[in-house]
C-alpha cells in the first residue's frame, strides 16, 4: 500500500492492491494519519475561475468580477486589481481560461522571438498545455511548448522559462554551456528557479481541476 499526495488535485490517494481488504487499507491510513494531516495542511485550496476568486495573474493578485449581461459574447478585461468578465454565461470558466491563455501567449511570443533572434535562431510555433512535470519544452525545429499555468507566475519567472526553452535551441542538454546561455537570456535565472522550486506546485490549484 502507498499514500500519495497530489497537490494538483488537492487530495491524498491511497493505493491498495486488490488482495488487501478495505479494513486493512483503512487501518493503514489511520496509522499514517499524522502524515496525511501534515500533507493536507500544506496543500492549498483549489481556486476556481469564478466570481470573487483571486488569481495571481502574472504574479499580481486580481479579483474576478463577473457581470451577467444579455449579450451573446463574453468579454474579459484585465485591470491592475481585477479581471472583469462581462458574460451571458452562468459559468464563464472556459472563457476566462481562454482569455488567460491569450494573455500569456501575447506575453511569451515577443519575448521568445527576441531571445531566439539574439542567438540567431527562430521560433516557429508556441503551444500552451497543462503539463504536470515540466514547465516547458523546445524542439530543435523551433516549436516551443509551455505550461499555461505559468500565467500565474511573476513576469521574471515566465521570462526565465522562455529563456530556458530558447537556450535549448542552441544546446539540447543541460550542460554548463546551456546554463551559461540560459543565464545570459534570463532576467533573473537563479531567483526564478528558486521561485518555481518553492511555488511551482501552487500554480496547479487555479482553475479547472485535472
Ligand atoms: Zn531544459
Amino acid at each position: 500500500m502507498a499514500l500519495r499526495a497530489d497537490p494538483a488535485r488537492g487530495d491524498i490517494c491511497l493505493v491498495v492492491p486488490k488482495r488487501v481488504s478495505e479494513k486493512t487499507a483503512w487501518k493503514f491510513a489511520t496509522d499514517n494519519i499524522g502524515w496525511i494531516e501534515a500533507r493536507l495542511s500544506r496543500m492549498q485550496k483549489p481556486v476556481p475561475f469564478a466570481h470573487d476568486s483571486v488569481l495571481p495573474i502574472f504574479g499580481q493578485e486580481r479579483r474576478i468580477v463577473v457581470t451577467r449581461t444579455g449579450g451573446r459574447t463574453t468579454a474579459c478585461t484585465l485591470t491592475d486589481t481585477t479581471l472583469e468578465v462581462h458574460t451571458p454565461r452562468e459559468n464563464p470558466a472556459n472563457n476566462i481560461k481562454a482569455f488567460l491563455l491569450d494573455q500569456l501567449l501575447e506575453t511569451i511570443r515577443p519575448a521568445a522571438e527576441a531571445k531566439a533572434r539574439s542567438i540567431g535562431k527562430a521560433i516557429r510555433k508556441i503551444t500552451l498545455r497543462d503539463t504536470r512535470t515540466r514547465w516547458g519544452s523546445c524542439g530543435p525545429d523551433g516549436n516551443l511548448m509551455l505550461c499555461w499555468r505559468l500565467v500565474f507566475a511573476p513576469m521574471q519567472v515566465i521570462d526565465y522559462v522562455v529563456a530556458h526553452e530558447v537556450a535549448h535551441l542552441q544546446h539540447l542538454d543541460h550542460s554548463r554551456r546551456f546554463w551559461e546561455l540560459c543565464h545570459q537570456l534570463s532576467d533573473d535565472m537563479h531567483g526564478s528557479r528558486a521561485w518555481l522550486e518553492a511555488n511551482g506546485d501552487s500554480l496547479l490549484r487555479y482553475g479547472l481541476r485535472p
